[in-house]
């Protein structure tokens, strides 16, 4: 799943596999702790796609390489290609050319609210494995999947309000979270542990870094001797119930809102993003919890 068109020279961002009827997606961007641009966007899509078709393929895991599951969107690594078109998967049209509020609301409304809908529907049981970080746009890669594990050092979190945004663009925070958790978990952009988010049901089970492949397998392999179409029926009646309480049409608002945020920062600041990138959210998240240590 090699693309040779943008100007990065990294290769084999994206890595998929097949063995025993569960295939393996993996992130590969290490060096940047799998920060996701537009092309391992595509490229996750491309790798889903295939795990769809092909009918060897049972269970989906969705897996992270080196330190870190996902830091989330790409904003910043050499890598960024938010200005590049793509070959669009969804029925919206190229965003590269755009002005204004247009330019990323159509970009977001196919590569992130769209496509994570696309994964989440994948009428094949997914699995997360998640260690180390899984921050904003992260969050919406493992929501997505049907299952989640996590080690023990895994921590989840969602700053992004800090850029005066309600939360990123997937906005499932109040179905992995009892509401009041998720104003928490919003207000403060804190890290969450594993272990809480597990109590609370966000996280199936804990591992360790040590013997996460091996659990993640040991359920995927036990998932993949049920029936193929007992499993898409499953998973089919539970999201549709999570769309009949409000999950689809809460989101299309809170992504309504999201883009009134990015807008706002662009007429105030001159930066949909409120000038923000990935090194001054990282300083500014280090500066929060370094006060909350002294005190
Ligand atoms: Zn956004």
């Amino acid at each position: 799943m090699t693309d040779t068109q943008t100007a990065e020279t990294e290769v084999d961002i994206v890595i998929y596999s097949v063995a025993e009827g569960i295939a393996t997606i993996t992130m590969n961007r290490p060096k940047y702790n799998n920060a996701q641009n537009g092309r391992m966007t595509y490229e996750l899509d491309a790798a889903f796609q295939c795990a769809v078709a092909d009918d060897e393929v049972k269970v989906i895991v969705l897996k992270g390489n080196g330190k870190h599951f996902s830091a989330g969107h790409d904003i910043g690594t050499p890598g960024r290609d938010i200005n590049e078109s793509q070959d669009r998967v969804t029925l919206w049209y190229d965003h590269a050319n755009k002005e204004g509020a247009e330019f990323l609301y159509v970009r977001e409304a196919e590569a992130y609210l769209g496509m994570c809908r696309r994964w989440r529907d994948i009428p094949k049981p997914t699995i997360a494995a998640v260690q180390g970080a899984c921050i904003a746009g992260g969050l919406m890669l493992a929501w997505v999947c049907d299952l989640i594990v996590a080690t023990d050092d895994a921590f989840f979190s969602d700053p992004v309000v800090r850029m005066g945004i309600p939360g990123v663009e997937y906005f499932a925070h109040p179905f992995e979270m009892h509401p009041r958790i998720a104003k928490e978990f919003l207000f403060l952009g804190d890290r969450m542990s594993a272990q809480r988010a597990e109590q609370m049901g966000m996280v199936n089970r804990l591992s360790t870094r040590e013997t996460l492949e091996a659990d993640v397998n040991a359920i995927a392999a036990k998932i993949a001797t049920m029936p193929r179409m007992g499993l898409a029926l499953t998973k089919q009646s539970i999201n549709n119930i999570e769309d009949l309480r409000g999950k689809r049409t809460g989101m299309d608002a809170a992504f309504a809102w999201h883009h009134f945020a990015h807008g706002h920062n662009e007429l105030v600041s001159g930066d949909k993003l409120g000038g923000f990138d990935g090194k001054k959210m990282a300083e500014e998240n280090k500066k929060q919890n370094k006060k909350e240590n002294k005190t």
